[in-house]
């Protein structure tokens, strides 16, 4: 099992209770990977508990779990799988926007990870779906001034529908946060940001940090020598598709369903 995300603690755990003997591989120091994250936005800490829980379950089921150690072609062939579950999540998507290299950036897992520092006292997040909301929200109540700007899709795509709704009446009532909707950041230069809103240029002065919450896209697939190496590969989770925390443990269940 490669990743210790849900899809792959899902999968460990119910392959594990039908009867094989399962490796579960993580490369960080910790199970959980995005997870781990999800719940951190206010009013989510209630989720945690629901990682805790599958945590201690594969904890208690699984034969092997290895800890900070990436899955590679040589462990592959060390450990010989009969199946290789390719669980390996997602990373961030990282535009290219002229003149972003002068600016102080970050990503929305760098953001979560508290891995740099945000800059004050104006932020832009670029991309308010659900991580960018959940950012904008964070930053609002710690008195930052933020514009988080939405070039396609709604405002908080791929929130769930009740949870969604409570953070845009919170974030309604922090006049330092704006949100900005069909607007498409274009260029950074020494006088500010130029935005495209409906159609219409506008530039805004420039903010002290810039934060890039533009969606993930499915990690590489295993490699070819690593699929030659093994006979039955099964790719799951936002390895596969990026969704989110239910459909990466169900596809877990599903997958150990066929072995
Ligand atoms: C800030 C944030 C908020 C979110 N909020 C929600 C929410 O409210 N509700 C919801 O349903 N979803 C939410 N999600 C999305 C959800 O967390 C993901 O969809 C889900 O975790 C995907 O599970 P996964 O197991 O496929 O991948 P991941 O959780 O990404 O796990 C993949 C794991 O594989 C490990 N890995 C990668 N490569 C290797 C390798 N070569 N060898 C070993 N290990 C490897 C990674 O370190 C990671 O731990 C959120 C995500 C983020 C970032």
């Amino acid at each position: 099992m490669v990743g210790g995300g849900p899809a792959g603690m899902s999968a460990a755990l119910y392959l594990s209770r039908r009867g094989h003997a399962v490796t579960l591989v993580e490369k960080e120091d910790q199970l959980g990977g995005q997870f781990n994250l999800a719940w951190q936005a206010p009013g989510k800490e209630q989720m945690r508990a629901g990682l805790t829980s599958l945590e201690n379950n594969v904890k208690k089921m699984v034969d092997s779990i290895v800890l900070g150690r990436p899955v590679d072609l040589e462990m592959v062939r060390e450990t010989g799988p009969a199946l290789l579950v390719w669980a390996t999540g997602a990373v961030q998507n990282i535009p290219a926007i002229e003149g972003i290299q002068s600016q102080h950036t970050m990503t929305a897992i760098e953001y979560f990870k508290g891995i740099k520092a945000v800059k004050g006292p104006r932020v832009l997040v670029i991309g308010a779906g659900r991580a960018g909301l959940e950012i904008a929200e964070r930053l609002g109540k710690e008195g930052f001034e933020v514009v988080a700007t939405k070039r396609t899709d709604p405002i908080g795509s791929m929130m769930e529908v009740i949870t969604k709704k409570l953070t845009l009446m919170r974030i309604e009532q922090m006049p330092r946060v704006t949100l900005m909707p069909h607007t498409t950041v274009k260029a950074f230069d020494k006088d500010g940001v130029l935005f495209e809103k409906d159609g219409e240029s506008l530039k805004v002065p420039a903010f002290h940090t810039v934060i890039l919450a533009t969606g993930m896209v499915s990690s590489p697939g295993p490699d070819e020598a690593i699929q030659k190496a093994v006979s039955h590969v099964e790719v799951i989770g936002d390895a596969s598709q990026v969704m989110d925390i239910y459909a990466a443990v169900f596809a877990g269940y599903q997958t150990a369903l066929k072995y």
